[in-house]
Parts: C-alpha cells; sequence; structure tokens
C-alpha cells in the first residue's frame, strides 16, 4: 500500500487551476511512476538523464518528461527526441548544445532559465542580470530549436518562512519584470515538497513535488 493515488488527489485539492504540478519521480520504480499515472498524472520530472530514458522507453508515450536536474551538456543528445521541458538551464552553452541536438530531430525544445535565488553556494542557477543578458542576446534569438518560456528557481534548504518567502517573491517581482519585455515568458517554476503552497502564495505556476507524493526517497541525489 503506497498511498501515491491518495497522495496526488490530497495535493491536487490544494493546488490552484492554473498551476502545472510535476510529480518528481527520480530514483522511484516504474511501477511507481506507472500508478500515479494509473490515477492520471502525466507530467514527470527526473534529475538523471539515464534514468529518464530507461523511464521514457517503458511507460506510455502520452507523459510528458521535465528534465529538472543539472545538466551535462554531453548526454543532452539522449532525452533530444522526447524531452518536453527543461528546467535547468544555467548558460549559454547548455542552451547550444540543446539546440543542436533538438534540430537533428526537427525539434523545438522548450527551456527554463534556472536562477540563483538561494543564499546557499552549493545550488546552481544564474543571477538575474546574467539571465537578462542571455535572454536578449542575439546569440540566443538566432537558436530556432529552442524556445526559452521561463524561469526555475531553488529556494534554501531551510524552515525559515521568512526566508523562503524573500526569495520566492524576488524571483517572481523578476519574471514580472522579465515577461514585460519577453512575451515568450510563461512558466515560472518554483516550489517543493516542503514549500510548494509558499511558492504558490508568492507566484509560481509550476511546482515539482517528489516525497510529498511517492514517499521520502531511499538516497540523497
Ligand atoms: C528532487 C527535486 C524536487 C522534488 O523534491 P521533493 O522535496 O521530494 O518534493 C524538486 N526540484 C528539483 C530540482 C529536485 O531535484
Amino acid at each position: 500500500m503506497t498511498g501515491i493515488k491518495e497522495n496526488l488527489t490530497e495535493i491536487q485539492k490544494t493546488i490552484p487551476k492554473n498551476v502545472t504540478l510535476v510529480a518528481v519521480s527520480k530514483t522511484k520504480p516504474i511501477a511507481d511512476i506507472q500508478e500515479a499515472y494509473n490515477a492520471g498524472q502525466r507530467i514527470f520530472g527526473e534529475n538523471k538523464i539515464q534514468e529518464m530514458v530507461t523511464k521514457f522507453d517503458a511507460l506510455p508515450k502520452d507523459i510528458e518528461w521535465h528534465m529538472i536536474g543539472h545538466l551535462q551538456s554531453n548526454k543532452v543528445k539522449y532525452m533530444a527526441h522526447f524531452v518536453n521541458l527543461i528546467h535547468g538551464v544555467d548558460s549559454f552553452k547548455t542552451l547550444k548544445e540543446i539546440n543542436k541536438q533538438a534540430k537533428k530531430h526537427n525539434r523545438v525544445i522548450n527551456c527554463l532559465l534556472q536562477a540563483r535565488i538561494a543564499k546557499e553556494e552549493t545550488k546552481f542557477g544564474l543571477s538575474f542580470d546574467k539571465i537578462n543578458t542571455i535572454i536578449s542576446a542575439e546569440e540566443t534569438l538566432a537558436l530556432q530549436n529552442i524556445k526559452i518560456v521561463g524561469l526555475m528557481g531553488m529556494a534554501t534548504f531551510t524552515g525559515n518562512q521568512k526566508q523562503l518567502q524573500e526569495e520566492f517573491l524576488s524571483l517572481a517581482n523578476f519574471f514580472n519584470q522579465s515577461k514585460k519585455q519577453h512575451a515568450d515568458l510563461k512558466i515560472l517554476s518554483m516550489g517543493m515538497s516542503g514549500d510548494y503552497q509558499l511558492a504558490i502564495k508568492n507566484g509560481s505556476n509550476m511546482v515539482r513535488i517528489g516525497s510529498a507524493i511517492f514517499g521520502v526517497r531511499n538516497y540523497i541525489v
């Protein structure tokens, strides 16, 4: 008795209609994803390309796969034929590689630029200045097989609600400013199991929830 269906139902009740739920299935077996799928969930997030490819091959093809982890450029080619959204893009070099691989499949791959909002040093991401530079650059506009459709952020791993709120708000404010110049920006991906309610209150429209659906993971990733 895993309770995946019940967890999903409970979480769906607390999420407004305009907020997209990405079920983060990293490290979890295919049977767990199938159970969530049977309960109606269609969007899943993984943080390792190889693991996502294995799951893509084994599971129904109407699943939308989101890559939420830090990207290694040399592995982008393995997911270019099916990935729906890449959340963690944090360099122009990676964008260029995604564009190159997407082109081989005649696809346009949607990407989010990852902003650094956490105070921790361990979190990846770009400064707001750097995001501005990348979004507006001629070199980026020339990439016809990627589309930057929003921003992603991970808050500090802390229970301090005030700090979390500040971090979410800073990204939401930046996102709202950027949207005025860049109409393609539609998605603001922030919020995980422990902080998604606060993230939604502060402007998130896409949450990435793992352990609250599938239970705690056995190992740290
Ligand atoms: C693992 C992970 C999540 C989900 O974390 P939970 O706390 O289990 O909900 C969300 N976003 C990213 C980028 C992750 O790596």
